[in-house]
């Protein structure tokens, strides 16, 4: 039997079954980041997880354009739609750097993290401050629609006229006009220039000082956050396309306000499908830095932290995201971490003891191939429902003792069939790696245990030094190995030593 494809759909609430826009193809927008700050853990679990759908789309045979955009403009400090200044011309201003500078550093660093995490990279990423001329354009329909209006250098988003309209605006985010309205901000100094608080910036008049601006029709200017999405989705997906992605957080002001947008532009739906990926926590607790809540991937890597006892490997990290379903929060404390490090390690050593296993069976089907193939199918078919990674993995640990018993001899070689180990051993295959987007960490960095013995070598040699107050050599040697971004830990039971 086929199994069909069902995705939780933010806007009707429910799980639907997917069909596309044309069969086989799938379109899909997933919101990237602002790139004025180096990209947290919450961000890379929204990438991590969007990264496993499209992994998953693409198995399940379909072509996927993927695009994932990078915000250079218009993101405003408190998310605000006015006076607010432009997060990246904020930074730019207090580094006394250019704002593409910021862009540029701040890119590079979540392409990195994005590496790291083995996220594959998105079929097109396109920055905002590339397509300004389109939001231009798109200010210009929606103005031509009736449904926004300029004041004072500024174009605004008419949201009650559009509400009167059209009964779509507020669906998304499940909030009715009296909400938006007194929810909306009425402290900014442009409040007054809006016909109605709810009203949102799409074209925002630039002082003389803000250092990202362009001409336009209304103003030298730039342009608000939400249009950005709007605008390159339609260019590069068309219209309206399969599935628009983003975190949680993004639902309102941001996706209810792109839907809007896309509405007046061109009176037609951004998305069919609308998923929503929830936010990780810590220890309970949103994470925050002004709380002192907070851990960033590399502390994550190197152990360098109060939060946690060790260091754990992107892999491991990468894995214990896995083990929630994207719609659920994530709470990241030291025990799960431990927990997902041990998991992490079993499968693998599960996968690779399956690798050498061979049938002894004549002809015909086995006893255990049955239930090897209903958990196999089970674990399919857990994706295919709204890509519940959990629950999949939960099948394919059901599986790990039966091949730790053939390999032992709790059960026997002779009680599976050649077609049955087959289909195991590429099915566990395709699940770790080219499904949920893990890699073997052991083997990329250690091979037959060289790295190990070797590290260790380099361990004592520092410890000698140390002993003997060679300061010169142990210096070197810890500067070198942190240019082969290798840190050593040392704690009561001696050094460790991980890849950062
Ligand atoms: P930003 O750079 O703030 O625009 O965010 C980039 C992406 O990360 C968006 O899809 C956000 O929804 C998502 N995001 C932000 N914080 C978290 C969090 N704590 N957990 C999960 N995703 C998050
Ligand atoms: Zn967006």
């Amino acid at each position: 039997m086929k199994n069909e494809l069902k995705i939780y759909n933010s806007l009707s609430r429910s799980k639907e079954v997917f069909q596309p826009l044309e069969p086989g193809y799938i379109g899909m927008y997933v919101c990237g980041p602002t790139v004025y700050s180096d990209v947290h853990l919450g961000n890379c679990r929204t990438f991590v997880n969007f990264d496993v759908v499209y992994r998953f789309l693409k198995y399940a045979g379909y072509k996927v354009r993927y695009v994932r955009n990078i915000t250079d403009v218009g993101h405003l400090v408190g998310d605000a739609d006015s006076n607010a200044e432009d997060k990246i011309s904020k930074k730019a201003r207090q580094e006394k750097l250019e704002p593409m500078e910021v862009v540029q550093h701040y890119t590079n660093g979540f392409h990195e993290m994005m590496d790291i995490f083995n996220t594959l990279p998105p079929s097109i990423e396109p920055r905002a401050t590339g397509h300004i001329i389109e939001q231009i354009e798109m200010v210009q329909q929606i103005l031509d629609n009736g449904l926004a209006y300029e004041k004072n250098g500024s174009v605004y988003f008419d949201t009650i006229k559009f509400a009167n309209e059209n009964e779509v605006y507020g669906k998304l985010s499940g909030r009715v006009i009296d909400d938006l309205m007194s929810e909306s901000r009425d402290d900014l100094k442009n409040q007054s220039e809006k016909k109605h608080p709810s009203d949102f910036a799409i074209w925002i008049k630039a002082d003389p000082t803000h250092l990202m601006r362009w001409n336009s029709p209304w103003s030298v200017g730039f342009p608000g956050w939400h249009l950005e999405c709007s605008v390159m989705s339609t260019k590069y997906l068309g219209k309206t396309f399969d599935i628009h992605g983003g975190g949680n957080d993004l639902k309102f002001p941001h996706h209810e306000n792109e839907v809007a947008q896309n509405f007046g532009a061109c009176n037609c739906a951004p998305s069919n499908y609308w998923m929503h990926a929830n936010m990780l926590l810590m220890n309970g607790k949103k994470m925050s830095k002004s709380d002192d809540n907070s851990i960033t991937p590399n502390e994550l890597f190197t152990g360098n932290s109060a939060h946690i006892s060790k260091a754990y490997s992107p892999m491991a990290i990468r894995f214990f995201m896995l083990q929630s379903h994207y719609r659920s929060t994530l709470d990241l404390t030291d025990e799960a971490l431990l927990a997902a490090e041990k998991g992490f390690r079993r499968l693998m050593e599960g996968n690779k003891v399956l690798t050498d296993l061979t049938s002894t069976h004549q002809d015909g089907p086995a006893a255990l191939d049955a239930e090897i193939n209903e958990l196999i199918n089970q674990a399919i078919e857990h994706m295919y429902d709204d890509f519940s990674t959990p629950t999949a993995l939960g099948k394919l640990f059901e599986l790990v003792p039966k091949i730790n018993g053939l390999k032992d001899g709790h059960l026997s070689l002779a009680e599976v069939s050649t077609e049955t180990l087959e289909r195991l051993k590429k099915i566990f295959n395709d699940f770790i790696f080219d499904i949920f987007g893990l890699q073997d960490e052991m083997e990329q960095s250690n091979g037959d245990g060289t790295l190990d013995g070797l590290m260790q070598l380099v361990i004592d040699l520092r410890q000698n030094a140390r002993a003997t107050k060679d300061w010169g050599t142990s210096d070197k040697i810890r500067d070198g190995l942190a240019a082969l971004k290798i840190q050593l830990k040392d704690g009561k039971d001696g050094t460790d030593w991980s890849k950062i």
